[in-house]
């Protein structure tokens, strides 16, 4: 195996990537470092993100650099704020042992004075967005690259895919003409190899794995539908997967926003990332979704680019990007770091050819896969459901003292009965459920009803003629009157009791005689109910408080804030029985 130090990588380097645990050169970086360090040819990289490419162009652009001169030597543009401030905090540890080097990273959003402030101080690497790079090169004259030796466009699928193409030409007129263009991309559509074209001198192309490959253990699933049953699939493909860790895409902010609400309405442990929510709430969001108190993000690609997280179980196409490209990048999140993951996409049938043209870029077949039924989903959950129970971890010190009472009461059931009541308790609700909901069907496709995996028509009729979906039935699960109901991020697994939980809100207010209702713990958050006086002070007090050295989150929960209302502008009343609302409820147990 080579090394860093055979492929050229100098001492101070070596040292600083040997302290970010780096031992050997990724295959993309053995490539790439050597042509890099020897000359000044143009070079296309073609690579996901997640081999290693910050290094593989960073290292030689870094070691490159004459620290003698204050002035801008390399200039990397990539897509987004939350891409450019990774990208700036790699190389600066890269340049850990190099104190002369500066590196400023300058993108949009984001105080554009203090920016600036930062670019006087001298710039020997600008890691910027094309938006604000653009603004303080052409428009306010704040940046100078008439000494650049390096232009690297990170992502430039997704840079052109973002609609910066004005932007890219306008930075790229403006760079010298002597100089290296290295162009990454995990795809090459037709705006990047115009870039390529146009500002690119004979440029060596590398590969990493297959070109516009999709990853390797990635599977393809395909769900055709009629379109006015796409969100039920949804729901139905989410219910089929228990344990779902996933990304929900959707194509605009308009729909991102309405598939959330939805699926929070629903009861799912969902939540929505989209360019009009501010940065603290799209930053509040990420972290919810990388610490797991989040099953389901639904997310525009745009907004999900910042979102590193490494073990998605699941990507859901809601809707197919409007270039058949970007599907690599979406399905490229499930999948890494050596697992198996499931991509899925929702079509409805006019959408179908677009299957072909992915599959012909991923050089990968799709499952075509039937909307899984009522039975079958009740059955998945109620065997998840055996299987955790199977495994969870006994509490003997808690619990040993009320078994005997339990005993007793027992007694008269024997083991098959006991079994009975226990699943019947939790799934009564869920089968009653599902009962009564319409099937969904895929929609009968001429060209292929000879396809095994496919839905037969006649049996789809039949199915058809069941009644409606639950998902129409119901309302929101609520407080007590007069209580506002909360959310917090604590539960079993934090060693939280219900009187550990009133002590806390306790010593969180400063108050004794407040008026807690309902408490309900789960195993990594919990619920609970407060008079409707204190609801402020609880949202008040609960800013900055640990737990166990853990963060406190408190919220309340989101069906709270967003109330059905009638005409007259009054919560809608439930309609249906106490079960259904408790069954949603319980939907949260999944997480
Ligand atoms: P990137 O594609 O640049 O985002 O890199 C993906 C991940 O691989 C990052 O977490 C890097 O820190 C890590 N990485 C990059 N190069 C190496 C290496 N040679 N050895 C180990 N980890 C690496």
């Amino acid at each position: 195996m080579v090394t860093f130090e055979e492929i050229g990588i100098e001492k101070k380097i070596l040292d600083a990537i040997t302290d970010l645990g780096f031992e050997n050169p990724l295959p993309i970086q053995e490539k790439v470092i050597p042509i890099l360090l020897e000359n000044n040819d143009d070079l296309i990289g073609l690579a996901q993100t997640g081999t290693g490419k910050t290094a593989a162009f960073g290292l030689p652009a870094l070691q490159k650099i004459d620290a003698k001169s204050k002035a801008t030597q390399v200039l990397i543009l990539s897509p987004t704020r939350e891409l450019c401030l990774q990208i700036a905090a790699d190389m600066k540890d890269y340049a850990k042992y190099m104190r002369e080097i500066n590196i400023v990273a300058v993108y949009g959003g984001a105080d554009i004075d203090r920016q600036i402030r930062a670019l006087k101080r001298g710039a020997h690497i600008i890691v910027a967005t094309p938006g604000r790079m653009n603004d303080l090169l052409n428009k306010r004259k704040k940046i100078n690259l008439d000494s650049l030796k390096t232009v690297i466009l990170d992502e430039a699928d997704e840079m052109l895919n973002m609609g910066f193409k004005e932007e890219l030409d306008a930075i790229l007129d403006e760079t010298p003409k002597e100089k290296q263009t290295l162009l990454f991309s995990a795809t090459m559509p037709s705006d990047v190899l115009r870039i390529s074209k146009n500002y690119m001198t004979e440029p060596r192309e590398i590969t990493v794995g297959s070109k516009n490959a999709g990853a390797e253990n990635v599977e393809h699933f395909c769900y055709s539908v009629h379109e006015r049953d796409r969100y039920l699939a949804l729901k139905r493909i989410v219910d089929y997967n228990p344990d779902i860790y996933g990304i929900v895409f959707c194509r605009t902010r308009m729909e991102t926003k309405d598939i959330a609400e939805k699926l929070i309405q629903d009861g799912y442990n969902a939540d929505s990332l989209h360019g009009d929510l501010s940065q603290t709430q799209r930053e509040y969001a990420m972290h919810k979704f990388r610490i797991k108190n989040l099953q389901i993000l639904v997310a525009t690609d745009v907004a999900a680019r910042g979102l590193d997280v490494k073990d998605l179980t699941h990507v859901i196409n809601y809707n197919l990007p409007d270039e058949a490209s970007s599907y690599t990048h979406r399905s490229g999140r499930t999948g890494r770091a050596g697992k198996t993951g499931v991509s899925i996409v929702i079509v409805n049938l006019k959408e179908k050819y677009k299957i072909k043209r992915i599959e012909h870029i991923l050089q990968k077949k799709f499952s075509f896969k039937e909307i899984p039924g009522g039975s079958e989903i009740c059955e998945k959950q109620l065997l998840n459901y055996v299987d955790k129970m199977q495994k969870i971890e006994i509490n003997h010190t808690e619990i040993d003292q009320f078994l005997p009472d339990v005993y007793e009461k027992l007694e008269w059931l024997s083991r098959e009965e006991l079994i009975k009541h226990f699943v019947s308790l939790e799934f009564n609700r869920f089968l009653e459920y599902y009962r009564d909901a319409k099937e969904i069907t895929s929609p009968l496709d001429r060209n292929r009803t000879n396809d095994r995996n496919r839905t037969n028509g006649r049996r789809d009729d039949r199915r058809n003629d069941r009644k409606s979906d639950f998902g129409q039935r119901t309302g929101p699960r609520s407080a007590e009157e007069g209580y506002t109901r909360f959310f917090i991020n604590l539960g079993h697994k934090d060693d939280l009791s219900p009187r550990d939980l009133i002590g806390l809100i306790n010593r969180s207010t400063r108050k004794r005689n407040i008026r807690i209702g309902k408490i309900k713990l789960f195993k990594t958050f919990s619920f609970f109910e407060v008079e409707n006086d204190f609801k402020d002070l609880i949202l008040n007090s609960f800013t900055n408080i640990d737990y166990n050295e853990r963060k406190v989150v408190v919220q309340i929960t989101k069906n709270e804030e967003q109330p059905f209302k009638t005409g007259k502008g009054n919560r809608k009343p439930y309609n249906k029985s106490q079960s259904n609302r408790s069954f949603k409820r319980d939907r949260y147990k999944k997480y």
